[in-house]
């Protein structure tokens, strides 16, 4: 089935009742037939819901219609992209570990590896998406995930697949994306090569800005690198916690299956069932909605940058765009929604912030109403000056997430904003 057709059937099988919506399961438990039944269940021998920290039906059809977007094999919803990026790390890190991280990354990715799981004693070596060539002397036998996203928030730098995905290869680590940015229509990172995706479902999924949400989503025969890897002997090993499994030995997607069995269990970011019902709404329209977001995202940016008061555009969609040649080589059907500019000063976007009208300031991407946002005064407030500069986040950088309003409108209110200054 084509990606339209997905985004509306895929992971759906109606019960008895026929219902063409797919219902909302709000329950925090389930019954069992039998202590037997429970019992197959705790040990896997049978598959079925025990409790909805672990799973969840409603959940069920978001993360299959969601893994059958992204071309993967099985999908996991967390309660928030930020608990995807976590257990995606947490899945194979422990304290001794590193992981290798692109240095443009979302503020809170930034703040998670570079802060929080220092804490844990898991240590994170940073590279320029733009160069990918550093990642090679930063490896060692510790090493146990590349994090990297798609399309970088908010530098609007496109990852070379190719190269990251050679290096990490070679030395058999995992890679995850994040792929917010791009979303399932844009971009397929595990078509690409690479092993694990993350989303942020609280942006173009829901579309409307609706619920905090994430997902992790793992590519078919992930087992082939992980099997035997002394970098993931815990997938090897009998896990103690869960009567001795062992998760490669398992006919199962393993990476997402840990994911839920140990992390969804002891952690418990688990999406709520209404959440993921928001979500499967999203999905039925996002290839459509994406084609909207990006043509219109493409003639803002053209017409940034014929503009005076523009110092630069990054849109990888622009001809002049150092990124372009990447983007026509991995998104030639589009380049998604977010656009980044620069103006003279600091005052100079915040003023710019302040007189559009249309836009709105808020620190969110991927809505259908159009957003503005200054970052280094809001989403990438916590990092220092030079951590600015390694993000690639000047302090006159405007971060637009095109809605999906008219856009002559668009085009109008921001020219009216900067003919303003
Ligand atoms: N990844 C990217 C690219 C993001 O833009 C965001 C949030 O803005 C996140 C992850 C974190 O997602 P959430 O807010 O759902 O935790």
């Amino acid at each position: 089935m084509r990606e339209q057709t997905l985004a509306i059937h895929a992971g759906y099988t109606k019960d008895e009742q026929g219902t063409m919506a797919v219902p909302i399961y709000q329950t925090t438990a389930y019954e069992f037939r039998d202590t037997t039944h429970a019992a197959n269940l705790f040990e896997l021998k049978e598959l079925g819901n025990i409790y909805t920290r672990l799973m969840n039906p409603t959940t069920d059809v978001f993360e299959k219609r969601f893994a059958a977007l992204e071309k993967g094999v099985a999908g996991v919803g967390t309660a928030s992209g930020m608990a995807a990026i976590f257990y995606a790390i947490a899945n194979v890190a422990k304290a001794g570990d590193n992981i290798i991280v692109a240095k443009q990354v979302y503020g809170g990715t930034t703040t998670l590896t570079g802060h929080t799981i220092k804490r844990f004693g898991i240590e994170t070596r940073y590279f320029n998406v733009n160069n990918p060539s550093e990642i090679e002397a930063l490896v060692d036998d510790k090493t146990k995930i590349i994090l990297f996203e798609s399309i970088t928030n908010p530098s609007i730098a496109i990852a070379d697949f190719d190269a990251i995905v050679e290096i990490a290869n070679r030395h058999n680590i995992i890679t995850c994306v994040d792929n917010t940015v791009a979303t399932p229509i844009y971009c397929n990172p595990l078509t690409l090569g690479c092993d694990i995706v993350v989303h942020s479902t609280s942006k173009y999924t829901t579309g409307q800005g609706l619920a905090i949400g994430g997902i992790i989503v793992e590519r078919e025969n992930l087992v082939e690198k992980i099997k035997d890897n002394p970098r993931y002997s815990h997938f090897n090993e009998p896990d103690d916690s869960y009567h001795g499994l062992v998760y490669s030995d398992l006919p199962l997607p393993l990476f997402t299956l840990r994911v839920r069995l140990a992390l969804l269990r002891d952690l418990g970011a688990t999406p709520s069932p209404f959440n993921s019902w928001l979500y499967i709404q999203g999905l039925e329209t996002l290839p459509l909605r994406m084609k909207q977001h990006s043509s219109s995202a493409l003639a803002i940016a053209k017409f940034l940058e014929a503009h005076p008061q523009v110092k630069k555009v990054n849109y990888p969609g622009l001809k002049s765009n150092s990124n372009y040649h990447l983007a026509q080589k991995y998104f030639p059907k589009g380049q998604s929604g977010l656009l980044s500019f620069e103006v003279d000063t600091l005052e100079m976007a915040k003023r710019i912030s302040d007189a559009t009208e249309i836009f709105k300031i808020v620190v969110n991407i991927g809505d259908s109403k159009s957003i503005i946002t200054h970052p280094a005064s809001t989403t990438h407030q916590q990092l220092s000056a030079q951590e600015l500069v390694e993000a690639g986040i000047p302090a006159g950088l405007i971060r637009l997430s095109v809605g999906l309003e008219d856009t002559e409108d668009l085009i109008e209110d921001l020219e009216k904003a900067l003919g303003q200054q």
